[in-house]
Protein backbone atom coordinates (compact mmCIF):
# COMPACT_ATOMS: atom_id res chain seq x y z
CA UNK A 1 0.00 0.00 0.00
CA UNK A 2 1.87 3.38 -1.08
CA UNK A 3 1.70 5.95 2.03
CA UNK A 4 1.04 9.21 1.01
CA UNK A 5 2.53 12.07 3.36
CA UNK A 6 -0.91 14.65 3.65
CA UNK A 7 -0.37 18.59 3.62
CA UNK A 8 -1.49 19.72 7.10
CA UNK A 9 -4.24 22.36 6.94
CA UNK A 10 -3.01 25.34 7.90
CA UNK A 11 -6.33 27.29 8.10
CA UNK A 12 -7.47 25.24 10.78
CA UNK A 13 -7.30 27.27 14.13
CA UNK A 14 -5.54 26.37 16.85
CA UNK A 15 -6.17 26.30 20.96
CA UNK A 16 -3.80 29.46 22.20
CA UNK A 17 -3.36 33.17 21.30
CA UNK A 18 -0.47 34.68 22.69
CA UNK A 19 -0.33 38.60 22.95
CA UNK A 20 1.54 40.27 21.12
CA UNK A 21 4.59 41.87 22.61
CA UNK A 22 7.69 43.89 21.46
CA UNK A 23 10.12 42.45 23.31
CA UNK A 24 12.47 45.16 24.54
CA UNK A 25 14.01 43.45 27.68
CA UNK A 26 17.04 41.28 27.88
CA UNK A 27 16.12 38.37 26.54
CA UNK A 28 14.16 36.20 25.12
CA UNK A 29 14.28 39.14 22.26
CA UNK A 30 11.87 39.36 19.29
CA UNK A 31 11.94 36.56 16.94
CA UNK A 32 12.18 37.19 13.73
CA UNK A 33 9.63 36.59 11.23
CA UNK A 34 11.47 34.35 8.78
CA UNK A 35 12.07 32.69 11.46
CA UNK A 36 9.04 31.75 12.74
CA UNK A 37 8.04 31.10 9.49
CA UNK A 38 11.13 28.23 9.45
CA UNK A 39 9.50 26.45 12.79
CA UNK A 40 6.77 26.20 10.82
CA UNK A 41 8.30 23.26 8.24
CA UNK A 42 7.99 19.50 8.93
CA UNK A 43 10.30 18.21 11.82
CA UNK A 44 12.61 15.27 10.85
CA UNK A 45 14.09 12.62 12.11
CA UNK A 46 17.22 13.47 14.65
CA UNK A 47 19.15 11.56 12.76
CA UNK A 48 18.29 12.05 8.94
CA UNK A 49 20.54 13.30 6.33
CA UNK A 50 18.99 16.56 6.26
CA UNK A 51 18.85 17.12 9.47
CA UNK A 52 23.11 16.86 9.62
CA UNK A 53 22.81 19.14 6.64
CA UNK A 54 21.15 22.32 8.66
CA UNK A 55 23.17 21.02 11.64
CA UNK A 56 26.51 21.37 9.28
CA UNK A 57 25.56 24.81 7.76
CA UNK A 58 24.68 25.82 11.48
CA UNK A 59 28.53 25.20 12.42
CA UNK A 60 29.39 26.85 9.75
CA UNK A 61 27.45 29.93 10.08
CA UNK A 62 28.72 29.88 13.89
CA UNK A 63 31.93 29.59 13.18
CA UNK A 64 31.85 33.05 11.42
CA UNK A 65 29.42 34.59 14.14
CA UNK A 66 31.61 33.56 16.80
CA UNK A 67 34.81 34.34 15.12
CA UNK A 68 36.47 31.26 15.19
CA UNK A 69 38.43 28.76 13.15
CA UNK A 70 37.71 25.97 15.87
CA UNK A 71 36.71 22.78 14.77
CA UNK A 72 35.08 22.25 17.62
CA UNK A 73 31.97 24.41 17.01
CA UNK A 74 28.30 23.53 17.64
CA UNK A 75 24.56 23.53 19.45
CA UNK A 76 24.00 22.25 22.85
CA UNK A 77 20.22 21.32 23.07
CA UNK A 78 19.88 23.70 25.93
CA UNK A 79 19.35 27.08 26.34
CA UNK A 80 22.32 29.39 27.57
CA UNK A 81 22.21 28.28 30.96
CA UNK A 82 23.01 24.64 29.38
CA UNK A 83 26.03 25.72 27.71
CA UNK A 84 27.12 27.23 30.79
CA UNK A 85 27.01 23.93 32.22
CA UNK A 86 28.40 22.21 29.42
CA UNK A 87 31.68 24.54 29.04
CA UNK A 88 32.38 24.16 33.51
CA UNK A 89 31.61 20.75 33.92
CA UNK A 90 33.74 19.56 30.82
CA UNK A 91 36.97 21.67 31.68
CA UNK A 92 36.45 21.62 35.60
CA UNK A 93 36.83 18.82 37.88
CA UNK A 94 37.29 18.08 41.69
CA UNK A 95 40.33 19.79 42.54
CA UNK A 96 40.34 22.34 39.37
CA UNK A 97 41.83 25.95 40.75
CA UNK A 98 39.70 28.17 38.88
CA UNK A 99 39.77 32.24 39.00
CA UNK A 100 36.44 33.81 38.27
CA UNK A 101 36.08 37.33 37.33
CA UNK A 102 32.52 38.24 39.41
CA UNK A 103 30.78 41.31 38.82
CA UNK A 104 27.34 40.15 38.00
CA UNK A 105 24.53 37.50 38.41
CA UNK A 106 25.25 35.44 35.43
CA UNK A 107 29.27 35.54 36.84
CA UNK A 108 27.63 34.38 40.32
CA UNK A 109 26.05 31.35 38.67
CA UNK A 110 29.30 30.32 36.75
CA UNK A 111 30.71 30.15 39.98
CA UNK A 112 27.75 28.18 41.99
CA UNK A 113 28.42 25.38 38.98
CA UNK A 114 32.31 25.29 38.98
CA UNK A 115 31.69 24.86 42.87
CA UNK A 116 29.33 22.33 42.37
CA UNK A 117 32.07 20.50 40.04
CA UNK A 118 34.58 20.50 43.54
CA UNK A 119 36.85 23.12 41.84
CA UNK A 120 38.99 25.35 44.44
CA UNK A 121 37.14 28.55 43.50
CA UNK A 122 38.78 31.37 43.66
CA UNK A 123 36.64 34.97 43.06
CA UNK A 124 37.81 38.52 41.91
CA UNK A 125 34.97 40.83 42.86
CA UNK A 126 33.94 43.90 41.46
CA UNK A 127 30.72 45.91 42.13
CA UNK A 128 27.90 45.06 39.78
CA UNK A 129 28.47 47.28 36.66
CA UNK A 130 32.33 47.76 36.74
CA UNK A 131 34.26 45.69 34.56
CA UNK A 132 38.07 44.60 34.97
CA UNK A 133 41.23 46.59 33.59
CA UNK A 134 43.82 44.63 32.21
CA UNK A 135 46.55 44.93 34.60
CA UNK A 136 44.62 44.40 37.41
CA UNK A 137 42.99 40.99 35.73
CA UNK A 138 46.46 40.24 34.43
CA UNK A 139 47.75 40.72 38.11
CA UNK A 140 45.59 38.79 39.67
CA UNK A 141 45.55 35.67 37.54
CA UNK A 142 49.72 35.61 37.68
CA UNK A 143 49.43 35.82 41.34
CA UNK A 144 46.67 33.12 41.12
CA UNK A 145 47.76 30.77 38.69
CA UNK A 146 44.76 28.74 38.47
CA UNK A 147 44.09 26.05 35.77
CA UNK A 148 40.68 27.22 34.95
CA UNK A 149 39.45 31.44 34.16
CA UNK A 150 36.13 32.22 33.60
CA UNK A 151 34.33 35.72 32.80
CA UNK A 152 31.33 37.18 31.07
CA UNK A 153 31.45 39.08 28.13
CA UNK A 154 28.15 40.70 28.57
CA UNK A 155 27.02 40.62 31.77
CA UNK A 156 23.53 40.98 31.30
CA UNK A 157 22.27 41.63 35.09
CA UNK A 158 23.89 45.14 34.37
CA UNK A 159 24.76 46.05 30.84
CA UNK A 160 28.63 46.06 30.90
CA UNK A 161 30.94 44.45 28.98
CA UNK A 162 34.18 42.90 29.83
CA UNK A 163 36.99 43.04 27.02
CA UNK A 164 39.00 39.68 27.26
CA UNK A 165 42.40 40.07 25.60
CA UNK A 166 44.19 40.79 28.59
CA UNK A 167 42.49 37.73 30.73
CA UNK A 168 42.91 35.30 27.64
CA UNK A 169 46.20 36.14 27.55
CA UNK A 170 47.99 36.23 31.49
CA UNK A 171 45.62 33.06 31.32
CA UNK A 172 47.85 31.49 28.24
CA UNK A 173 50.84 32.18 30.08
CA UNK A 174 50.21 30.46 33.42
CA UNK A 175 48.89 27.19 31.16
CA UNK A 176 44.80 28.09 32.21
CA UNK A 177 41.77 27.61 29.95
CA UNK A 178 39.45 30.37 29.43
CA UNK A 179 35.94 30.32 29.49
CA UNK A 180 33.86 32.86 28.15
CA UNK A 181 29.91 33.36 28.20
CA UNK A 182 29.25 35.10 25.37
CA UNK A 183 25.52 34.53 25.60
CA UNK A 184 24.45 38.31 25.38
CA UNK A 185 26.90 39.67 22.52
CA UNK A 186 26.44 36.86 20.46
CA UNK A 187 25.23 37.95 16.78
CA UNK A 188 24.70 41.37 18.12
CA UNK A 189 28.52 42.77 19.06
CA UNK A 190 32.04 41.36 18.36
CA UNK A 191 32.69 38.33 20.20
CA UNK A 192 35.97 37.47 17.84
CA UNK A 193 36.52 34.32 19.77
CA UNK A 194 40.28 33.80 18.33
CA UNK A 195 41.39 37.31 18.25
CA UNK A 196 40.57 37.39 21.70
CA UNK A 197 42.17 33.95 22.82
CA UNK A 198 38.83 32.66 24.41
CA UNK A 199 39.03 28.71 24.21
CA UNK A 200 35.24 28.04 25.10
CA UNK A 201 32.66 30.10 24.27
CA UNK A 202 29.11 30.06 24.98
CA UNK A 203 25.91 31.53 23.81
CA UNK A 204 21.77 31.07 23.46
CA UNK A 205 19.62 31.45 20.58
CA UNK A 206 17.24 34.00 22.44
CA UNK A 207 19.61 37.54 22.76
CA UNK A 208 22.06 38.31 19.86
CA UNK A 209 20.32 35.85 16.95
CA UNK A 210 16.55 36.51 17.32
CA UNK A 211 15.64 32.84 17.35
CA UNK A 212 13.53 32.00 20.52
CA UNK A 213 15.17 30.26 23.58
CA UNK A 214 16.33 26.14 23.06
CA UNK A 215 19.68 25.80 22.15
CA UNK A 216 22.83 26.91 22.88
CA UNK A 217 26.03 27.38 21.02
CA UNK A 218 29.84 26.55 21.69
CA UNK A 219 33.09 26.86 20.54
CA UNK A 220 35.98 24.96 21.90
CA UNK A 221 39.39 25.89 20.80
CA UNK A 222 42.29 23.11 19.62
CA UNK A 223 44.26 23.68 22.96
CA UNK A 224 40.91 23.11 24.92
CA UNK A 225 39.72 20.09 22.77
CA UNK A 226 43.01 18.55 23.80
CA UNK A 227 42.72 19.03 27.11
CA UNK A 228 39.51 17.26 27.14
CA UNK A 229 40.76 14.30 24.99
CA UNK A 230 43.51 13.84 28.43
CA UNK A 231 40.90 13.83 30.84
CA UNK A 232 41.03 10.88 32.14
CA UNK A 233 37.81 10.98 34.38
CA UNK A 234 34.55 11.23 32.22
CA UNK A 235 32.08 14.55 32.59
CA UNK A 236 29.97 13.66 35.77
CA UNK A 237 26.90 15.31 33.78
CA UNK A 238 26.18 12.72 30.58
CA UNK A 239 23.66 14.96 29.14
CA UNK A 240 26.45 17.50 28.78
CA UNK A 241 29.68 14.97 28.23
CA UNK A 242 31.40 17.32 25.12
CA UNK A 243 32.62 14.03 23.86
CA UNK A 244 29.43 11.97 23.14
CA UNK A 245 27.75 15.56 22.02
CA UNK A 246 30.74 15.84 19.47
CA UNK A 247 30.21 12.88 18.32
CA UNK A 248 26.45 12.72 17.58
CA UNK A 249 27.07 16.04 15.64
CA UNK A 250 29.82 15.84 13.70
CA UNK A 251 31.36 12.40 13.54
CA UNK A 252 29.72 9.35 13.96
CA UNK A 253 26.10 10.82 13.82
CA UNK A 254 25.11 8.54 16.27
CA UNK A 255 22.28 8.51 18.66
CA UNK A 256 22.84 10.96 21.85
CA UNK A 257 19.68 12.71 22.17
CA UNK A 258 16.51 13.56 20.00
CA UNK A 259 17.39 17.27 18.86
CA UNK A 260 14.83 19.70 18.07
CA UNK A 261 14.65 19.69 14.02
CA UNK A 262 12.81 22.82 14.56
CA UNK A 263 14.65 24.41 17.32
CA UNK A 264 18.00 23.86 14.46
CA UNK A 265 15.39 25.45 11.93
CA UNK A 266 15.09 28.26 13.46
CA UNK A 267 18.90 29.17 14.15
CA UNK A 268 20.00 28.25 10.86
CA UNK A 269 17.15 30.91 9.67
CA UNK A 270 18.56 33.32 12.45
CA UNK A 271 22.21 32.46 10.86
CA UNK A 272 21.54 33.33 7.53
CA UNK A 273 19.80 36.42 8.39
CA UNK A 274 23.32 37.38 9.53
CA UNK A 275 25.01 36.07 6.90
CA UNK A 276 22.81 38.07 4.24
CA UNK A 277 23.29 41.53 6.66
CA UNK A 278 26.59 40.55 7.01
CA UNK A 279 27.76 40.17 10.72
CA UNK A 280 30.14 43.81 10.44
CA UNK A 281 26.78 45.61 9.07
CA UNK A 282 24.83 43.98 11.62
CA UNK A 283 27.05 45.06 14.76
CA UNK A 284 26.98 48.71 13.09
CA UNK A 285 23.51 48.34 13.07
CA UNK A 286 23.19 47.68 17.12
CA UNK A 287 25.63 49.57 17.83
CA UNK A 288 23.52 52.90 16.38
CA UNK A 289 20.41 52.16 17.66
CA UNK A 290 22.31 51.90 21.13
CA UNK A 291 24.12 55.51 20.64
CA UNK A 292 20.14 56.78 19.74
CA UNK A 293 18.42 55.26 22.27
CA UNK A 294 21.02 56.30 24.75
CA UNK A 295 21.05 59.74 23.24
CA UNK A 296 16.98 59.84 23.74
CA UNK A 297 17.53 59.03 27.58
CA UNK A 298 19.69 60.95 28.17
CA UNK A 299 17.91 63.86 26.74
CA UNK A 300 14.95 63.23 28.92
CA UNK A 301 17.52 63.27 31.96
CA UNK A 302 18.35 60.30 32.78
CA UNK A 303 21.92 58.64 33.71
CA UNK A 304 23.76 55.00 32.17
CA UNK A 305 24.57 52.79 35.01
CA UNK A 306 28.20 51.98 32.99
CA UNK A 307 30.45 54.26 31.33
CA UNK A 308 30.23 54.90 28.05
CA UNK A 309 33.65 52.50 26.51
CA UNK A 310 31.96 49.78 28.72
CA UNK A 311 28.44 49.52 27.70
CA UNK A 312 26.98 46.20 25.97
CA UNK A 313 25.20 47.72 22.50
CA UNK A 314 21.75 45.43 22.54
CA UNK A 315 21.34 45.59 26.31
CA UNK A 316 20.85 49.53 27.55
CA UNK A 317 20.66 50.09 31.88
CA UNK A 318 19.55 53.48 32.87
CA UNK A 319 19.28 54.06 36.35
CA UNK A 320 15.59 54.64 37.47
CA UNK A 321 15.26 58.62 38.17
CA UNK A 322 14.71 59.86 41.79
CA UNK A 323 11.12 58.67 43.15
CA UNK A 324 10.04 56.96 40.67
CA UNK A 325 8.45 53.53 40.62
CA UNK A 326 10.16 51.50 38.20
CA UNK A 327 7.74 48.54 38.08
CA UNK A 328 4.85 51.00 37.45
CA UNK A 329 6.84 51.78 34.53
CA UNK A 330 7.47 48.65 33.15
CA UNK A 331 3.47 47.87 33.93
CA UNK A 332 2.55 50.78 31.75
CA UNK A 333 4.39 49.90 29.05
CA UNK A 334 3.74 46.61 28.97
CA UNK A 335 -0.23 47.41 29.53
CA UNK A 336 -0.68 50.18 27.05
CA UNK A 337 2.26 49.75 24.73
CA UNK A 338 2.67 45.91 24.77
CA UNK A 339 6.46 46.72 24.91
CA UNK A 340 8.51 44.32 27.64
CA UNK A 341 11.15 45.73 29.42
CA UNK A 342 13.32 44.12 32.44
CA UNK A 343 14.28 46.05 35.90
CA UNK A 344 17.23 45.41 37.46
CA UNK A 345 17.52 42.71 40.33
CA UNK A 346 20.08 42.29 43.21
CA UNK A 347 22.08 45.03 44.26
CA UNK A 348 19.88 46.38 41.34
CA UNK A 349 17.31 45.64 41.98
CA UNK A 350 14.57 49.16 41.86
CA UNK A 351 18.04 50.86 40.53
CA UNK A 352 18.05 50.79 36.17
CA UNK A 353 15.77 49.57 34.34
CA UNK A 354 16.85 46.71 31.79
CA UNK A 355 16.21 47.29 28.17
CA UNK A 356 17.23 45.40 25.20
CA UNK A 357 17.80 47.00 21.71
CA UNK A 358 18.60 44.07 19.67
CA UNK A 359 17.18 41.59 16.01
CA UNK A 360 14.50 43.38 13.96
CA UNK A 361 14.08 45.78 16.46
CA UNK A 362 17.66 47.24 16.81
CA UNK A 363 16.47 50.11 14.09
CA UNK A 364 15.71 53.65 14.59
CA UNK A 365 11.93 53.63 13.97
CA UNK A 366 11.55 51.17 16.77
CA UNK A 367 13.91 53.20 18.82
CA UNK A 368 12.22 56.21 18.57
CA UNK A 369 8.91 54.15 19.41
CA UNK A 370 10.38 52.60 22.23
CA UNK A 371 11.58 56.23 23.22
CA UNK A 372 8.23 58.05 22.69
CA UNK A 373 6.68 54.91 24.79
CA UNK A 374 8.86 55.17 27.53
CA UNK A 375 8.80 58.93 28.14
CA UNK A 376 5.44 58.92 28.54
CA UNK A 377 5.16 55.71 31.30
CA UNK A 378 7.90 57.40 33.59
CA UNK A 379 5.74 60.79 33.26
CA UNK A 380 2.77 58.45 33.98
CA UNK A 381 5.18 57.52 36.96
CA UNK A 382 5.22 60.47 38.25
CA UNK A 383 9.09 61.82 36.62
CA UNK A 384 9.38 65.47 35.79
CA UNK A 385 6.57 66.38 38.34
C1 LIG B 1 20.56 34.93 29.69
C2 LIG B 1 21.93 34.67 30.16
C3 LIG B 1 22.33 33.40 30.58
C4 LIG B 1 21.37 32.25 30.77
O1 LIG B 1 20.76 31.86 29.63
P1 LIG B 1 19.36 31.04 29.70
O2 LIG B 1 19.06 30.91 28.23
O3 LIG B 1 18.40 31.88 30.45
O4 LIG B 1 19.62 29.75 30.35
C5 LIG B 1 23.66 33.21 30.92
N1 LIG B 1 24.54 34.22 30.86
C6 LIG B 1 24.19 35.46 30.49
C7 LIG B 1 25.22 36.55 30.45
C8 LIG B 1 22.87 35.73 30.13
O5 LIG B 1 22.52 36.97 29.77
Amino acid sequence: MATTVEKPAITESISIHPPRRLLFGPGPSQVHPRVYRAMAQPVVGHLDAYFFEISGNVQRMLRQVFGTQNELTFVISATGSGGMETAISNFVQPGTKVVSFANGFFCDRMSEMARRQGSELVRFEKPWGEVFGDEEAAEFIRSQKPQVVMYVQAETSAGAFQRGDAICKAAHEVGALVIADCVTSLGAMPVEVDKTGIDVAYSCTQKGLSCPPGLSPITVSPRAAEWLKARETPNRSWYFDLKLIADYLTVSHRYHHTASATMFYALHEGLTLIEEEGLEDRWERHHKAHLEFVKGVEAMGLEMLVPAANRIWNLNTPKVPQGVDEAKVRATLLKEHGIEIAGGFGPLAGKIFRIGVMGPLATSDHVHGLLAAFGKALRGAGYGR
